[in-house]
């Protein structure tokens, strides 16, 4: 690696009386209630966008959304260890180092409907010379009823809208259901934006975990390509609303891709004691791993956060959230 990768702590958390320990953490900063109203902890995105080392600075976003219990911390966290590492050859740590992180808390974690972000921004010299500043964010929702869904459908589109990169984590395959939810958050969030005639979004990355047809379509991005292509292919022969949900998917993301993850083995997926530890994954997840982290992180693959065709400091994103939250509000 011949790039600079900073790590900067943007806020002082020992301060708050919620964390002693001053760790790094992720923090709530939205929250659908039980009464379907939606609540920012403004105060706390503030703290963390409009520290002084990043306010100013363009800013790269990068969301995990799906479902809960389908591995979305356990990877955000490899996530972690890739951007403190600084992006080192030696990122993924040492076979018997416990995982800390989004899910350092472990079963006690809330399952609550909204979006999280971590407590600190990193600031990344890409090759081109630009620092930029990294934010990463986890989204996540329950689709089991349809008050449900429709929550997790407008804090999936709010989380779409304000990141430059999605990465949409479903189990097994992406089945015609991930589709339809994957329109109906990206036409809540069109809704609220300005006509333009940029495409809305920037890239969507279909992260499929426990793929088992490696025979198939092989794992990896490539082989998550060919098999996107099939999945999202439009032909006259297919239902009008199967055909309506590609192009709408079509119309609205700058790049769409896919990643075939293998399954992590039985210790990661069963056993209630496993703490994280790269001795207890299977090789074939942890390849892979290799391959998709500085694939998602790596600094010249990190595109900036762009609306309307210009690009967004932190302070601007604030802003931003702010606005979209209001027409859900209202
Ligand atoms: P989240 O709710 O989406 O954040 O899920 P977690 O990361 O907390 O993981 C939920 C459970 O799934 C934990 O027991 C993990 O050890 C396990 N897990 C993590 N990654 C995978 C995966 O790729 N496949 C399977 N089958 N289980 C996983
Ligand atoms: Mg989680």
């Amino acid at each position: 690696w011949d790039v600079q990768f900073f790590k900067i702590s943007t806020y002082d958390w020992s301060s708050e009386e919620e964390e002693p320990d001053g760790r790094a953490r992720p923090i709530q900063v939205l929250v659908v209630k039980d009464d379907h109203t939606f609540e920012l902890d403004e105060a706390a995105l503030s703290r963390i966008l409009l520290a002084e080392e990043v306010h100013n600075r363009e800013v790269v976003a990068i969301s995990v959304a799906g479902a809960f219990r389908k591995g979305k911390s356990f990877l955000m966290d490899f996530m972690l260890r890739y951007m403190y590492s600084q992006a080192s050859e030696e990122w993924l740590g040492e076979a018997e180092e416990p995982l800390t992180g989004f899910s350092w808390r472990g079963g006690s974690e809330r399952e609550t409907t909204g979006i999280q972000i971590w407590s600190e921004v990193f600031l990344v010299d890409k090759p081109d010379g630009r620092k930029v500043a990294v934010l990463l964010m986890d989204t996540q929702g329950t689709f089991d009823s349809q008050s449900t869904l429709r929550d997790s459908a407008t804090v999936f589109a709010l989380s779409t809208m304000i990141s430059s990169m999605q990465v949409y984590n479903i189990s097994q395959n992406v089945q015609e259901d991930d589709l339809q939810h994957l329109q109906l958050f990206t036409e809540y969030g069109r809704l609220a934006m300005e006509e333009t005639f940029l495409k809305p979004f920037q890239s969507m990355i279909f992260l499929v975990r426990d793929w088992s047809f490696p025979y198939e379509f092989g794992y990896g991005q490539e082989g998550g390509m060919k098999f996107l292509e099939k999945r999202l292919k439009i032909s006259e022969n297919q239902h009008e609303e199967l055909q309506n949900v590609r192009k709408h998917i079509h119309s609205c993301f700058t790049n769409i891709s896919c990643f075939l993850m293998p399954h992590p083995g039985l210790k990661v997926a069963t056993n209630p004691n496993f703490d994280g530890r790269l001795k207890e994954i299977d090789r074939e997840f942890i390849n892979n791993l290799q391959i998709l982290v500085p694939w998602l992180l790596s600094p010249k693959n990190l595109d900036v956060k762009e609306i309307n065709g210009s690009n967004i400091t932190c302070r601007g994103l604030l802003e931003y959230f702010k606005a979209y939250i209001k027409i859900y509000q209202g």
